[in-house]
Formats: C-alpha cells, structure tokens, sequence
C-alpha cells in the first residue's frame, strides 16, 4: 500500500515528499507542528489541536496557510488516501520558503505538510512493564509552550535517557522541579491521592491529553493540583505517570532506578487511562458511556 503525504496542496506518494532546502522551517526550525492520535478512524481531540496550532502559529505570526475547515478537510482526505485505522498524523508548519536570512518580510507563504503514520494503540509493553524515566537537566529555549519543531534538546535528552538504560527522560529545571518529559507531560499521584502535575506556566507544553485528563478526573471528583514537583517528591510518590497524543497515558515505574509505589503500573494511571479513551470515544469530545462514581 503505498503512502500518501500532503505537501502544499498535493497528495505525494511519501518517498517523493520533499520541501525545498531554503525553507526556514530546514534553515532555522521556523515552524509549528501538531500530532493528533487517529483512533478507530476518528481524529482525537481534533478540536483541542487545532486550538494549540492556531495559537502557536499566532505567537510566532506565522499565517494559518488554509481555513481550518479547509484543513480539517485535508486530515480526512490524508487518512482516507492512506486508509489507516490507527495512527498518528503530524502536521508542519513553517513560515515558508526564502534566501536564508535572520530577517524575514511579511510576505512569506507558509509550508504546510501532514502526514500520518501506522501505530499500535494497545502499547502493550510499556502498559506491563511500565516505564523508567531518568532526570536530564531541561536545556530547552524559555518559550516550550509553543509547540515548535525545534526538538533537539529533547530528542538528546531522550537519547540521554536510553543510553543509561532508561526509557525516556523527565526535564528538570534550574530550581531542580520536573517540567515535563521529552515529549509528554509528566504527573504524579501522592501518598494521600492528589493528582499533581506542573502548571502551565511558560515552561511546559501545555498538553492536549493533560487538558481532557483534567476534565476526566474533575467528573470523577478526583483532586487535581496543578504545582511544581521535585524528581525526589517523585520517587516517593505512590505512583507516576505521563500523557501525550500518542501514548495516551502510560504509567512511570521508575525515576533515575528507583521504584515508584511498588515498582508497578498503578491503579489510578490504569483507571485514568481507561476513562480517557472513553472520553475520546465521544463525539467532539464530549465525554460519553460512563458515570462519575
Ligand atoms: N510536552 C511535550 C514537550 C510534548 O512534545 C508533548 C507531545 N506533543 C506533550 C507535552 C503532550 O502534549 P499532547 O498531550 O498535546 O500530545
């Protein structure tokens, strides 16, 4: 079966998808991106995404290249041509193409590329075994809550992590809190069952799953609290767990080689995880097929 890309207004077999070397999205990771989970057919958290897209686009003002219903059009079109169930859609944006220089006129167009990936949702690894995450010093630019594709200090610190043996890294901050992991935000649950995990303050992505878990666990009258946590507050926790697009929820078992809880996927992950994937299950969003206990 072959793949299909969207490349600037083209459907392009995904070998042959290419964008020109002068893009600044190449030359100077000018750009925005999104990854939206493809479940059974159905674009998760659509609506949530776009928002992000759209407000990152507009703290680097870079112009939305198409209306967002002419986008959401393309999605579909992209997972109807390569006839995926399951998977994951990423989506560039850059501020287009132009002879390098730091400046940069109004006038640019910007370059928009999707594609969308084969994935296997059941995560059936790391939801036995868990996974183990190292702290790495977080090195990224002030500005994480825009999701640009400026990736590399994450993408070293995951190495970093795997290198030791670990499975990903948890970032830390100058002041020694957690931010978030290399590329999903990071919680814990505390001994007397708050579910804590780092505001929103500039420093982190603010994720779209950590979003629509908060909704869940509000109708189950679970405790969120949003405040900084420290790797050593982690450690000790009762259980620890992260949240992206992708992964859904999975849980931490160990931090820097020391168990969380038991040393096992805990409950509360287990449950969130469950509630999430019926919340998405729902029509836009809208949570469907279960109770509040
Ligand atoms: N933080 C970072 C740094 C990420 O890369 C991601 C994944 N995009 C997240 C958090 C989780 O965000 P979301 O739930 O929207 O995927």
């Amino acid at each position: 079966m072959p793949r299909f890309a969207y490349v600037d207004g083209r459907y392009v077999p995904h070998a042959k998808a290419c964008v020109h070397i002068e893009d600044r999205g190449f030359q100077f990771a000018d750009a925005v991106y999104e990854v939206i989970a493809i479940r059974g057919g159905v674009l998760m958290d659509e609506r949530g995404h776009i928002d992000r897209l759209v407000r990152s686009l507009n703290e680097l003002k870079i112009a939305l290249p198409m209306s967002i219903a002419a986008l959401q059009l393309v999605m579909r079109e992209l997972v109807r041509r390569n006839r995926v169930h399951d998977a994951a859609l990423y989506m560039q944006i850059t501020r287009g193409q132009a002879p390098r220089d730091f400046r940069f006129g109004p006038g640019l167009v910007p370059t928009l590329v999707m594609t969308v990936r084969r994935a296997d949702f059941s995560h059936a690894k790391q939801l036995a075994d868990g996974l183990s995450v190292m702290a790495v010093r977080d090195i990224r630019w002030a500005r994480p809550d825009i999701k640009t594709v400026m990736l590399l200090p994450s993408s070293l610190a995951k190495m970093h992590a795997i290198e030791q043996g670990a499975d990903d890294a948890w970032l830390v901050d100058a002041d020694g809190y957690v931010t978030e992991g290399s590329s999903n935000n990071a919680w814990i649950v505390t001994g007397d069952g708050e579910i804590v995990t780092r505001p929103a303050d500039g420093r982190i992505l603010k994720g779209v799953t950590r979003n629509a878990l908060q909704h869940v666990a509000k109708l189950f009258q679970l405790r969120i609290v949003e405040r900084p946590f420290t790797i050593a507050e982690a450690q000790s926790a009762r259980e620890a767990f992260t949240t992206s697009a992708s992964a859904f929820v999975l849980p931490v078992v160990s931090i820097d080689g020391k168990p969380v809880g038991d040393g096992k996927p805990g409950p509360v992950a287990r449950d969130l995880r469950a509630q999430y994937l019926a919340y998405s299950n729902g029509a836009h969003g809208a949570p469907i097929g279960w109770t509040p206990s």
